[in-house]
């Protein structure tokens, strides 16, 4: 059996692995683009302040690693997959043919239409590449902008920050993350940024970036009226999933490549997973992209088991980010907007930066947000991830969100004597 992989990332390495233990006899390629070996990209913050190097962001430290074990390691780019002839064009590379086939082609970021977002001062925070021309600019002392304050901007401000830099943040949404958190807790954690000395503009954005003058950087202009200094602009305005090439295969996408429950394609011999792929989420039952890492590796692993013929049916990836903003941290799990017809439970505490919001249908959480609150974080993602009904607790919560851990050990001791087993 020929196994081939598009995409040398968390979820297509995941896969090659899990083909490997599975069917130790099978032919696996790895084929990736990028020109180093497969590294993470949730590293490259660690990567920004020092604190590893390069090959620390590698997925697997050993140079070796997918030679001893039996996976082709291919750098290079595939330009079309023929899905009737079941063979794939690269770019450097002879045609290669497949039996089955995995898309984790990942996703890129973007870069919206604004005047001077071509000059060479501007770069998105996505690839490695990315990662070693940041660090060449964002020096201490320097004035860098960042645009985007969503998952990954605020990601990588904790890192920015810490080089010594001017940093200005500039978000069009009315608060920073706000795909991830509400209002209260979006401001909050915007308030705590300028705390610590950065300075945030939110609701409005860059309208313009142009050279200052010979050797004076650049001069960014806000819709708000603000002109800034940059010596770097990073750009951090969202991702979309990598599915250009697969025009005219037959295989279908629209936000990604869309799969059914055991990641695979209308193409029965060609699977998805990852950041290119609309996986099943969890609290709701539809598929869409996540582009986090947690839900790349379960969807490499579901999907290389059924390619290797076991029946492995995807219950969902609960969505779930967890974000450090200078010190501070964040969560949201689930439906962390919450439900029609359901209850919330909040507890806000601005002057110790704390804020707790958690999400009910019936009695049963579907979704929480926190800042400031670190402990209890596991068992609210598995009081989300099981279902569990709360029954009296709910009402618990609703007075005191910050009993969690009793509600857990409650409802479950309560389920425990109900049958018979405490
Ligand atoms: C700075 C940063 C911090 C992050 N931090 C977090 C975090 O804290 N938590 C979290 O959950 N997630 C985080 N993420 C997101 C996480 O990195 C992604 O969700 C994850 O990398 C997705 O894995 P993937 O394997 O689907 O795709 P990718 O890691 O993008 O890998 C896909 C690979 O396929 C290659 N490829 C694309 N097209 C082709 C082609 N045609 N031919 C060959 N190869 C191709 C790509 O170049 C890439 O190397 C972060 C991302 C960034 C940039």
């Amino acid at each position: 059996m020929q196994h081939v992989i598009i995409g040398a990332g968390p979820a297509g390495v995941i896969a090659a692995e899990t083909l490997k233990k599975i069917d130790p006899l099978a032919t696996v390629t790895l084929i990736g683009d990028e020109p180093e070996p497969p590294y993470s990209r949730m590293a490259l913050p660690y990567y920004l302040i020092d604190r590893i190097r390069e090959e620390g962001t590698w997925l697997r430290k050993d140079k070796n690693h997918f030679q001893a074990a039996g996976i082709t390691l291919l750098q290079d780019r595939v330009t079309s997959v023929n899905s009737r002839e079941k063979k794939l064009t690269l770019e450097k590379y002879a045609d290669f043919d497949y039996d089955r086939l995995l898309i984790a082609t990942g996703s890129h970021a973007l870069r919206p239409p604004i005047p001077g977002m071509e000059l060479p001062e501007v770069h998105n925070c996505w690839t490695l590449e990315d990662g070693r021309a940041i660090a060449k600019l964002a020096k201490p002392g320097a004035n860098v902008v960042l645009i985007g304050a969503g998952f990954i901007g605020c990601i990588i401000l904790e890192a920015l920050a810490a080089r010594g830099i001017n940093l200005t943040v500039v978000e069009m949404g009315d608060r920073m993350v706000p795909r991830m958190m509400n209002q209260t807790a979006g401001n909050l954690i915007k308030e705590w940024c300028q705390d610590q000395g950065v300075i945030v503009h939110t609701s409005t954005g860059v309208e313009s970036i142009e050279k200052a003058g010979m050797r004076n950087g650049l001069k960014v202009k806000l819709g708000n009226g603000t002109s800034l200094k940059a010596d770097l602009v990073i750009c951090a305005t969202g991702v979309r999933s990598n599915t250009g090439f697969l025009d005219g295969s037959g295989i279908n996408t629209a936000e990604g490549v869309l799969v059914n429950e055991r990641m695979q394609t209308n193409i029965p011999e060609i699977y998805a997973a990852g950041d290119v792929c609309q996986g099943k989420d969890f609290s709701t039952g539809e598929y869409s992209v996540q582009a986090i890492q947690p839900t790349a590796a379960d969807h490499g692993r579901i999907a290389a088991m059924n390619m290797a013929g076991k029946k492995c049916v995807h219950q969902g990836s609960v969505n779930m980010n967890v974000l450090a903003t200078m010190g501070l941290i964040s969560t949201s799990y689930g439906l962390w907007m919450g439900v029609e017809g359901g209850e919330t439970a909040e507890l806000s505490d601005p002057g110790r930066y704390r804020y707790l919001s958690l999400q009910f249908q019936d009695d049963v959480m579907v979704g929480a947000q926190a800042v400031g609150l670190t402990e209890h974080v596991g068992v609210l993602r598995g009081l989300i991830q099981t279902k569990l009904h709360l029954g009296k607790w709910k009402n618990h919560l609703m007075k005191d969100p910050t009993r969690i851990m009793e509600a857990y050990l409650g409802a479950t001791q309560a389920i425990g004597h109900n049958a018979g087993i405490i």
